[in-house]
Formats: structure tokens, sequence, C-alpha cells
């Protein structure tokens, strides 16, 4: 239907293309009795601290990824410091990582004494771009963190390539993609150690917890020492860990919450089910807008035996130059006009632009820590990342489906042709982009 000003777009007084109800089409996660139960055993048994449900969940997890070891942590953020441990990285070592991430990919790399060099994504896949990291690696370069970042598989085979000729370790971060797969390998068993958060805003949503992954006996001790105490025992084979054993290295205390562990294997239990119902209904909504202008799926291409990992905070790339320009900030306007709630422009801001990563002095070194930990000013790496400084403004955020439901998606999808379709009609009223897109994170609030 027109209004008078001849327009159909929502933005502009037309109706929305959106009319169906939210019911729990993004309810997550999805909590039945059967976590509740397992919870209130917990509860009631008293077994909040320990580490027995917690165990049980590790070899649950083990044998869903199809790895030998697997380390129940109490966030992502501790599991990701412990598996840089686990590699050797220590004082004066640089880690390679994309600079568009959560800071928790790589911040804690201070912790242990060492700097951070970003690396360029690609902009299709949005993860680190295996061209790039060749150009940050120095002779202190100890791992390469690799974040399959909003659900999409990194270019796996070339960045081990990389770290094999370099005498690197990999170290994947899978916080977004839990169940994805690099073509037919499931993510996280494919470096030589992986880490994720299972935090409940996540696909594989847990709670407060993470868990570390890997084929790698002595990376699994190195992060057992660095911050599992009562786990460090005799059963320690690593020499050099061995006279160690009792206290933790690290001085740190990274265990699970046993209410975290008991609903973690509930919801890994169902997790392939309800993975299969996201990916069903995110591939049906990118297929409705194939070959509209202006935008396109962020998904690997059909065929290649990669598929994205449970579409966490899912984007889309936008495309301005095929809609006259228009900025994506009035795009996204237009399309929550249209009933779609979560359509907001951009992604994590990049983290090299971060005072934490350009002056802050955060352990009394006299100067900032970025510098201090390292032989070299790394900073200047930054003048690269081309992709990573314009990326913002041409991505968006899509709709988080949890169910394959035809129709409903067709109105979600109908609202994105609608908006993209009429892009003229908003070209007078585009007011451009803010200076800053996306957020440090992508749980706040928007
Ligand atoms: C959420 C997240 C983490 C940190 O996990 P927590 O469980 O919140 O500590 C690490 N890396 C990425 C990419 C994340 O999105």
């Amino acid at each position: 239907m027109k209004n008078m000003s001849g327009s159909q777009l929502a933005v502009l007084g037309g109706t929305k293309a959106v009319i169906a109800e939210l019911g729990n089409m993004f309810t997550w996660p999805i909590i039945t009795q059967e976590d509740e139960e397992v919870a209130l055993d917990v509860l009631r048994k008293g077994a909040m601290s320990g580490t027995e449900v917690t165990q049980q969940f590790e070899d649950d997890f083990r044998q869903w990824l199809g790895v030998d070891y697997a380390l129940g942590f109490n966030n992502g953020t501790s599991a990701l410091l412990a598996a840089m441990f686990g590699c050797g990285v220590g004082v004066g070592d640089e880690v390679i990582c994309p600079s568009v991430t959560f800071w928790a990919s790589c911040t804690s790399a201070y912790t242990l004494g060492a700097t951070v060099v970003f690396a360029d994504i690609d902009p299709i896949t949005l993860c680190i771009d295996p061209k790039a990291i060749e150009r940050c690696i120095s002779e202190r370069t100890k791992a390469i963190i690799v974040v399959h970042y909003f659900g999409y598989p990194a270019d796996m085979d070339e960045i081990m390539a990389i770290a094999q000729k370099h005498n690197l370790k990999v170290i994947e971060d899978v916080s977004h993609a839990h169940g994805g797969k690099y073509k037919g390998r499931n993510l996280g068993a494919i470096g030589h150690v992986g880490g994720m958060s299972l935090m409940s805003g996540k696909a594989l949503a847990v709670g407060e917890a993470g868990m570390l992954v890997s084929n790698d006996r002595e990376i699994y001790e190195r992060a057992i020492a660095f911050g599992h105490y009562e786990r460090n025992d005799n059963e320690i084979q690593t020499a050099n860990l061995k006279p160690y054993i009792g206290l933790p290295s690290g001085g740190y205390k990274f265990r699970m919450h046993q209410l975290s562990s008991a609903v973690g294997r509930v919801q890994l239990r169902h997790y392939d089910a309800r993975h299969e119902q996201i990916s069903l209904a995110m591939n049906y909504f990118w297929d409705l807008l194939e070959g509209v202008q202006g935008i396109r799926a962020h998904r690997p291409d059909k065929g290649s035996g990669s598929y994205m990992g449970g579409w966490y905070a899912a984007r889309g790339h936008y495309r301005p130059e095929e809609l006259g320009g228009l900025s994506v900030t009035r795009f996204t306007e237009a399309v929550r006009a249209e009933g779609v709630g979560d359509c907001y422009p951009g992604c994590n801001i990049p983290l090299h632009k971060h005072p934490l990563f350009t002056e802050a002095d955060v352990y009394n070194h006299g100067k900032p820590t970025r510098i201090a930990n390292s032989s070299r000013d790394v900073r200047q790496l930054d003048s690269g990342l081309t992709v990573t400084d314009a990326i913002s403004e041409r991505l968006f955020s899509v709709p988080w489906f949890k169910h394959y439901r035809k129709d409903e998606i067709e109105q979600y999808a109908n609202a994105l042709r609608k908006v993209a379709s009429n892009y003229q009609e908003l070209l007078v009223s585009d007011q451009g982009n803010p200076p800053i897109l996306g957020g440090w994170s992508m749980f706040a609030k928007k």
C-alpha cells in the first residue's frame, strides 16, 4: 500500500514487511525441563565446585568434536589465555591475530608478557587473510590466532601451511562457530589447539563457560598446569611440568562451574539437531535473497565442503556502490522499520584503534605495554590494515533464526529485498554513516 508520499517503504510511512509474531523464533538458548533437572541435581548434591560433571562434559565434547583432549574453563577468555600458554607464548613473544574480533581472542597476550600483531582480514570471509599473515611474522612470532568470524570457517589449509613453514602454532578461536566445518573437518580440531566461549549469547550456549580442545598432549597438559591446580597431578607426563604439580603455574583458577558443565552436557546433546534448524533457516533466508542488488550472503560456497558454524551474530555483506552509495546506516534503519529488529551496521570495532593497543601502560613498564612486551614497535604494522579499516560500512547484522519456518523467514527476506529494490527513495534522506560503526562487543545493547 502506498502512502501519501507515494512510497511503500515503512520508514517513509508504508506498511511493514514483517507481520509475523516473534514467538520463539529468536529465543536462545532453548531451555527445557532436562536442563532444569540437571542443574537442580548439581545444586542438591552441593556439587557446584569440583570437576566430576565437568569431566563428563569434556568426554562428551571430545567425542563430539573428534579430538583427543578437551578441558573445561570458567569462560572462553581463560580458555584462550590457556591456549596461548599451552603453545608456549611467553615474555617477548608475538601472536598474530585479526583486529576485528572480540577482544578476548588476543588481549590476554599481555598477561603472558607477550604482544599482539594485527593482520588484515579477507573481505569475503571476514577471517584473517593468509596473505597478510606472512608480512606480520618476525623471529618472535609464536602463534597465529584464527577467528572463524561470525561463523565463517577461515582458510585453514593456507594458514596451517604458513604455520608449518615458520614453525608456528595455530590457535583456533571457535567462539562464533560451534559445529562449523572447513572442507569437511570440524572447526577447532584443525589447528594445534582450539579455544571457545560457551557463554549464553553464543551458538553453543551454556552459561559462563569455555572449552579448550587439542590433539596435542603437551599443549593440553600446559593448559592444565596453568590454571587447574586440582588436576595438575601425577598424571602429568610432560617432563618439564612434573616438578610443579600441585600448584597452578599461571596462578589462576580456571575450572568450570558445574552448573554450566551439567547444562552444557544437555545443550551439547541437542546441539546438532538445533544447529541444523539454524542452518536450514539461515541458508533459506540467503537463498531467497540471492541476486538482490546491494547485499550478499556471508557463507561459504555450496559444494566447498565448508559450512558455517552456529551463525553467531550473523552478518550480510553490504555493497553501497550497487545502491547509489546509500549508507549502510540508512539502509539498516529502513530495514528495521520494516519490522526486522536485529539489523544494524558494522561489526567489532578494530582492536588496533583502541588506546589499550596504542598507548596504555598496563603493567608500569614506563611505556605502552604493546611495545614494552616486544623487541620492536609492532604498532607500525597497523598501517597495512586496509580491509579491516573499511569493513564496518560494508556489513550489517541479519536475524539469527533458530527455527526453519519458511513463511516467517520469507517475510524477513522480503523486508530486505523491499528496501534494496527501493533504495532510490532513501537517497535524499541519507545522512551517511557516523564515524564509528559497530561496537567493541556484539553482545552489548545496541
Ligand atoms: C565471546 C568471545 C570470546 C570470549 O569468551 P567469554 O566466554 O565471553 O570469555 C572470545 N573470542 C570471541 C571471538 C568471542 O566472541
